[in-house]
């Protein structure tokens, strides 16, 4: 039988799945204050847009660690409202909104921003039309900081070959994506890939305990256990093929 590819699956499925865990793709605290070490000038007129926020994990880091206004947009109002609640129990209600909206159509003014942050979102809507989209929406010298999936190298397996062409087909080493970010009109600044703990600690081993809940509510139901068998397969290739992928933060500043 021919794997399922991520595409297949049902977007609300995928989120109920998610939504219960903390984080939605690979990252970690310490990696979102090393993005944000390359960021200056800092203040309460900072206004940041976090896309692809899922239920808002690095949105509260970004809060945390920063007096900026954030503006955080997924497409799953689930998760939105799960962000807004957070935000509230935090005290941050007063500068961190999260609202329902598409990367690919951003529901904002031009030149409304001084940094766009994106983790594991990007993806999606593809590296190159994103990066063109949203720097429409920076200042001029505003930043852009996000990760996405790169190869680490010029030839890969067949087999992790293939599974990330179809997740994402644009995926590509980090040299070629620095030349895309300087094309798009930024200034490429870092470029780093997230430490393995971000994947394991912090992605796979959460889902562990989900996947168990999950295949038990759902129990005889073929698209959440294909779900699951996914999600599995994901971990299990990234502990074979890990030298060859992961998440690449890029920081960029509009020029
Ligand atoms: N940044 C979060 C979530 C990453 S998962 C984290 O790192 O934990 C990717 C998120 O992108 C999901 O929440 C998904 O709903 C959202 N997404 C996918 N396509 C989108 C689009 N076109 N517009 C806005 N959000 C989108």
């Amino acid at each position: 039988m021919e794997e399922a590819t991520i595409h297949e699956f049902d977007f609300a499925l995928i989120n109920e799945y998610f939504t219960e865990l903390e984080r939605q793709g690979p990252g970690s605290t310490e990696e979102t204050l090393r993005a944000l070490s390359f960021i200056g000038n800092l203040s309460s007129k900072t206004r940041i847009a976090d896309l692809g926020c899922g239920t808002g994990y690095q949105t509260m880091v970004l809060a945390r660690n920063t007096p900026a206004s954030i503006t955080a947009l997924d497409l799953y109002a689930g998760s939105i409202d799960k962000l807004n609640a957070t935000a509230r129990k935090l005290g941050y209600q007063d500068r961190v909104k999260g609202i329902v909206g598409s990367m690919e159509n951003l529901p904002f003014q031009s030149e409304e921003f001084d940094l766009i942050w994106s983790e594991g979102a990007i993806g999606s809507i593809g590296f190159e039309k994103g990066l063109n989209h949203w720097k429409g929406f920076l200042k001029k010298n505003g930043y852009v900081a996000l990760t996405y999936e790169s190869w680490f190298t010029d030839e890969r397996p067949a087999e992790i070959e293939k599974w990330w062409l179809d997740a994402v087909p644009e995926i590509a080493t980090i040299g070629h994506n620095i030349t895309i970010m300087q094309k798009a009109g930024y200034i490429p600044l870092a470029a780093f890939a997230l430490p393995e703990t971000c994947w394991t600690d912090h992605y796979f081993v959460p889902q562990q305990a989900r996947q168990k809940e999950f295949l038990k509510k759902y129990a005889g139901n073929k698209a959440a256990e294909q779900l699951v068998a996914f999600m599995r397969r994901e971990a299990d290739l990234y502990s074979k093929y890990k030298q060859y992928y992961g998440y690449v933060f890029y920081i960029g500043k509009k020029i």
